[in-house]
């Protein structure tokens, strides 16, 4: 039978619903402050036992919690995910029909591109053929900068790349439309889109760049980990942003949710 949840469940919930997504240190950190505040048993390494006992709760609402990496920075992720919407329906409270629209052409575009972005003007040349009903320039800017304040694209130098939270989101409904244009990552398995590809046509396997970057570390003739042959491109280096990201992210995990750690400063300083 599934452990019934505690408070200290219910209160990562509550975090987890405010949030909908959180970076790993942060959820670490989260699950660290929540079995504190309620007296429960803390296991550092069990976060995610902790968290599939949220999950066997939330499966007949259709909701689950699921870890998903940043493609860009090789970060684990976890999100709270709605189930019961497996499209991009799960958008419409927040959208309207040609905004969804604008979103589906904009997936199309990454998913088919080498490259895993979309330009703005790629993005905009759509914008003028939407069935629903066409969106001007400046609307459809507008549209592109809520899609990113609301986390579901990113956007570099006028590139549009889809985030962490939209790919574990909507990863069961690309895989039914896109079928064989989706391909996963040979190291981690989970959807590709901004990587490297083994050029032997025989092969053609993709690596994401994190995961180029870790599988690589250290090997100085690349080959590729599937057919042998040797591997072209540049091997991008561990990405500071990885280091850094997680730094930031524990950061705020502490501002959010952990007690202020300058309790433990000032002792330990009385007691020197
Ligand atoms: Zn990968
Ligand atoms: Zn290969």
């Amino acid at each position: 039978m599934s452990r019934p949840m505690g408070d200290s469940h219910r209160r990562f919930l509550q975090s987890m619903m405010s949030n909908g997504i959180i970076g790993a240190s942060q959820a670490k950190a989260l699950h660290k402050h929540c079995c504190e505040t309620h007296g429960a048993h803390y296991a550092h390494d069990r976060l995610d036992e902790f968290i599939d006992v949220i999950n066997t709760q939330l499966q007949p609402m259709f909701m689950n919690i699921r870890k998903g990496m940043s493609e860009e920075d090789g970060l684990q992720y976890y999100a709270l995910v709605n189930m019961a919407e497996t499209d991009v329906t799960r958008m419409a409270s927040d959208y309207a029909d040609n905004e969804l629209e604008l979103f589906r052409k904009t997936m199309d575009l990454i998913v088919d591109s080498e490259s895993g972005s979309a330009s703005s003007t790629d993005i905009l040349n759509c914008a003028d053929s939407l069935q629903t009903k066409k969106l001007k320039k400046k609307e459809t800017e507008h549209v592109l900068n809520k899609f990113v304040q609301d986390k579901w694209l990113n956007e570099k130098h006028g590139e549009y790349t889809l985030s962490v939270r939209c790919i574990i989101e909507m990863e069961q409904y690309m895989r039914v439309i896109y079928q064989d244009l989706i391909k996963v990552c040979h190291v981690c398995h989970n959807i590709a889109l901004q990587c490297q590809i083994c050029e032997n046509p025989r092969c053609g396997i993709k690596m994401h760049l994190p995961c180029v970057a870790r599988y690589f570390k250290g090997r100085s003739e690349p080959h590729c980990p599937a057919c042998n042959d040797f591997w072209p491109h540049e091997i991008p280096e561990i990405l500071r942003s990885q280091s850094q990201g997680s730094q930031s992210l524990s950061s705020s995990a502490k501002e959010n949710t952990a007690p202020t750690p300058s309790t433990s400063t000032t002792r330990r300083s009385k007691r020197s």
